[in-house]
């Protein structure tokens, strides 16, 4: 290219990038208001607990108050509860109930109440600034907790509290009130070529 070419298209990059300066510069200008919201990250590929735990990190990283609730119990400690813990952050984790594993209707909702009765305390603390509602889309799938519940305590939150949920299949309902929502599409995951959950990556 010669040197005339390259000053071109140096100039038209330039002016391409300036304009969207400033239409992104006009779109956080437009973006003023300050409120807590509601994530909810769904869909079927990996990636959503770990999204959610790395919000709670990014807030506590700026002194947030924080707190996670984790609505299945998973058969190994997560390293995550590990680390957060020692942050400050506070964990509800259902003690004994709902895994994969139980076949035990009656325990899993009683498990399931126990848990839910501790996120409604939560979700009126105005101390707490951030809660992750780890695996909640399974509750109200199997109706385990009545939705109607849900919405009415998240819609009745302190105003600046930010709510994220996860977990596959969300509720529609909670998806509308919802002010993010990311669905994670599985391309492709390891475990299907048979290689076992990862320390660290997994869990
Ligand atoms: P992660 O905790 O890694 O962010 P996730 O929350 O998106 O995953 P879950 O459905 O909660 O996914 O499942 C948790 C476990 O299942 C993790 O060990 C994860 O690697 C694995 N997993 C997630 N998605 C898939 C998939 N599409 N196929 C197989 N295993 C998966
Ligand atoms: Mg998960």
């Amino acid at each position: 290219m010669t040197d005339e070419n390259l000053d071109k298209k140096s100039a038209q990059h330039k002016k391409r990038m300036q304009s969207i300066k400033e239409k992104v510069d006009q779109r956080i200008d437009n973006a003023q208001e300050e409120r807590g919201l509601i994530i909810v990250i769904t869909g079927n590929g990996k990636g959503k607990s770990t999204s959610g735990f790395g919000t709670i990190a990014r807030a506590v990283g700026h002194g947030l108050n924080a707190a996670v609730v984790q609505y299945i119990k998973g058969t190994w400690a997560c390293g995550e509860r590990t680390l957060l813990e020692n942050a400050g952050v506070s964990f509800e984790v259902m003690g004994t109930g709902f895994t994969w594993n139980t076949q035990d209707k009656e325990q899993d909702i009683a498990a399931a109440q126990k848990v839910w009765q501790r996120s409604k305390e939560l979700l009126k603390d105005n101390n707490i600034d951030v809660i992750l509602f780890d695996e909640l889309t399974y509750m109200l799938s199997y109706k385990y907790i009545d939705l109607d519940e849900v919405l009415d305590a998240l819609k009745n939150r302190p105003i600046n509290q930010h709510v994220i949920i996860t977990g596959r299949g969300c509720h529609r309902s909670i998806i509308e009130l919802a002010d993010t929502v990311s669905e994670v599409q599985s391309v492709k995951h390891a475990f299907d070529n048979g290689v076992k959950a990862q320390k660290g990556i997994d869990w």
